[in-house]
């Protein structure tokens, strides 16, 4: 029988670790934690089950996450968001549109923006932008196209949040267009899985189990490779022999299991330089219930947002209790520099506060987190979908890579698992 060892039992190595056990390859899958799911883990405690952040999951029943799940026979349902709000500087809340009967209720738009901003919504479902401006950031397009006032504000609300990018003068406009382009083509915006993340682990790891098996505590320290070909990696003293090696690492971490010396310096630099996403996230178990609102609630100057995720999924947290996490997307030198990071918190606290001003009383425990990765890639000019590196590593053969800093289309984490359907697709030549 045919056997492939992946390194990470990341989502995306879940996924494509159950895609092949599916079709009767055997999966070794080495984890070096004793849980699943890398950066989109679940912790739970007193009740509370938390994703690390929130795990949104963009384009919903469209997502490559949905279609990959139906293909192992675990099909996942997901729950809309409800209304979203933002709030600014001075306090004022305002609807954050998302139909067009939004755009027209909300006080975020003069009357002309409103008639401007639908008809370049029009213009982004028909596709007109899908092709160029890949290198063309999102602030020079709207200084090149006389964008202000509030389409301006609404898309710098949309670079921070869909492209998780609020650095606009870097933002790919091109990314961007063609992001929104198939929220507005499915009808799907980013949705939370309607039972949470948990069941779809157990899913894979059944799946997987099927025809293989995840060792946890396990850490790869090197991928074996003979006459130019993968054959296995060492963990340890021990060694694991296969025909064919998928690493589901960040690229930025690659040369930790390969060696240098094999490759071009481009290709090294390309996948050690590649700039993750960063930022600051607040997951808050309450004790009392603060709030009935299931959308995203932003706010601007500084742009940061996120839900009550146990409004869309109620086992989320214990009754009559619930959760809310909130993220503000800051570069990497911020979460670095530690009086910076101290500075971006409490402005992050002072940002919910906005919302909730008496929050400090609900709170049974909070977990901070500063993360100099969220996703593997940052989706900027200089690092489009065709400028990282792909599903197939040069040189090795037999030897791939999967996950959410790779070359697949998308933006956060649906570029991870778009990146299944094309390291799948390269290792079979299957494509569904
Ligand atoms: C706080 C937070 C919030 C987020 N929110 C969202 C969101 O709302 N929507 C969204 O789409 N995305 C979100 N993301 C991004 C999403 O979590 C990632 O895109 C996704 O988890 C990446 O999965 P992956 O499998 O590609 O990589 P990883 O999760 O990084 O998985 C890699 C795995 O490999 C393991 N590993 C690494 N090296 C070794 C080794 N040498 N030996 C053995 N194992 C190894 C790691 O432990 C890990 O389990 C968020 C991320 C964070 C951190």
């Amino acid at each position: 029988m045919e056997k492939t060892i992946i390194i990470g039992a990341g989502i995306n190595g879940l996924l494509l670790g159950a895609l092949l056990a599916n079709d009767g390859i055997h999966v070794t899958i080495l984890e070096k934690n004793s849980f699943p799911g890398g950066r989109a883990f679940v912790y739970e405690r007193g009740g509370y089950s938390m994703d690390y952040g929130v795990h949104l999951t963009r384009f919903g029943q469209k997502s490559a996450l949905a279609k990959i799940m139906k293909r192992i026979g675990a099909d996942v349902t997901f729950r809309k968001l409800g209304a979203s709000y933002v709030v600014k500087e001075n306090g004022e809340k305002l609807l954050f549109p998302t139909s067009p009967s939004g755009i027209f209720s909300s006080k975020m738009f003069t009357f002309s923006e409103k008639i401007r901003l639908i008809s370049l919504l029009v213009k982004i479902k028909k596709g007109t932008f899908n092709n160029g401006f890949m290198d063309v950031s999102l602030e020079k397009w709207m200084t090149r196209t006389g964008i202000t006032g509030g389409i301006r504000m609404y898309l710098e609300l949309l670079s921070a949040s869909a492209m998780v990018c609020p650095f606009v003068e870097i933002t790919s406009s091109g990314e961007m267009f063609r992001n929104l382009h198939k929220v507005f083509s499915t009808g799907h915006s980013a949705e939370y899985l309607e039972c949470g993340w948990k069941p779809v682990y157990e899913s894979l790891a059944r799946a997987i189990e099927k025809n293989g098996v995840i060792q946890y505590g396990t850490k790869a320290d090197s991928v074996i490779i003979r006459n130019g070909k993968a054959c296995g990696v060492t963990a340890g003293k021990k060694k694991f022999m296969a025909d064919t090696v998928v690493i589901n690492a960040p690229v930025q971490h690659l040369f930790r299991m390969l060696p240098k010396k094999l490759f071009d310096k481009k290709y090294v630099a390309q996948c050690e330089n590649l700039v993750p996403t960063s930022g600051i996230f607040f997951d808050i178990a309450l004790k009392k219930r603060i709030a009935d609102c299931d959308g995203l609630l932003y706010t601007y100057n500084p742009i940061t947002y996120g839900l009550i995720t146990s409004n869309l999924c109620n086992e989320l947290a214990p009754e009559g209790r619930q959760l809310l996490t909130m993220f503000y997307p800051t570069s990497i030198d911020d979460v670095r520099n530690t009086s910076m990071r101290k500075y971006r918190k409490q402005e992050l606290w002072r940002a919910i506060k906005r919302y909730f001003p008496d929050i400090d009383d609900c709170i049974l425990w909070k977990r901070e987190s500063s993360l100099t990765m969220i996703d593997g890639a940052q989706i900027n000019i200089n690092q489009t979908d065709d400028k990282r590196p792909g599903p197939v590593v040069p040189v090795v053969s037999n030897l791939y890579l999967v996950g959410d800093s790779i070359a697949a289309p998308g933006a956060g984490g649906d570029v991870g698992n778009e990146s299944v359907l094309e390291t799948y697709a390269a290792m079979t030549g299957i494509t569904f």
